[in-house]
């Protein structure tokens, strides 16, 4: 595409961009969303990715999976993407891996209410299979701005695909898995645990000792970090 005979309108879709900036003075005091701005900016993010257009995910699906949870939380869960019974309820995480995700928070004294979950990609893909390369690229940018609106205290990236779509596809899980890190958006640093998919967790029950400990170290730093839930 040649740029310089496009306006600016035409460049904010051709590349899904937020802005072009403008020429005004940037307000650098204005540092904390208020609430109504939140509810408002998520609903701005949710028309934005529900008007994808050339999505064979979006095409496929029956239904656009957002969100669930409170707003306001300090803690964001991130998984891969809805599966089927997500798929008809429109809601992320409500099959067998969501009932496993309650009981291991269920387990640090962490309701489901008192979390926010939302995944990488917004629709089923098709016959479940994994989001490509090119799928969870397109959809980390919404995911980085959902995480900047969110503004949570700890990121918790549920399987590779949540871990490709934040740090790349260079990361094995089983190897980075329970370190706390620092994921930056832009210029944001936000604390961040990878740890096993609850999917994953059911197909290998063994690996659970893993995951339990994981979610330890994140009681652990609820804790001694005063976070409020
Ligand atoms: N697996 C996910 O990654 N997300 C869901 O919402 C459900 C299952």
């Amino acid at each position: 595409m040649i740029l310089y005979n496009k306006n600016q309108n035409d460049i904010i879709e051709a590349y899904e961009l937020d802005m072009v900036f403008e020429n005004k003075p940037i307000n650098r005091l204005t540092t904390k969303l208020k609430v109504e701005d939140k509810y408002s900016q998520l609903n701005i993010l949710r028309e934005k990715i529900q008007n994808l257009k050339n999505c064979e995910l979006k095409d496929n699906a029956k239904k656009f999976v957002f969100n669930d949870g409170d707003p306001n939380s300090k803690i964001m869960i991130i998984g891969e993407g809805p599966g089927k019974m997500e798929d008809e309820m429109g809601k992320p995480f409500v099959g067998d891996a969501g009932k496993l995700l309650d009981k291991m928070f269920k387990a640090i004294n962490i309701s489901r209410d008192k979390i926010y979950i939302t995944n990488v990609v917004n629709y089923r893909p098709p016959n479940n299979r994994k989001p490509e390369a090119s799928e969870i690229i397109k959809y980390s940018f919404f995911l980085k701005k959902h995480i900047e609106i969110i503004n949570p205290k700890i990121v918790i990236l549920l399987g590779s695909t949540a871990m490709e779509a934040l740090l790349g596809s260079n990361m094995k899980i089983t190897k980075e898995r329970g370190n706390w890190l620092e994921i930056k958006i832009n210029n944001k640093s936000f604390k961040t645990m990878i740890t096993f998919h609850p999917a994953y967790l059911l197909r290998q029950p063994n690996q659970k000792k893993y995951s339990w400990e994981d979610l330890k170290k994140i009681r652990k730093e609820i804790d001694i970090s005063n976070i409020k839930i």
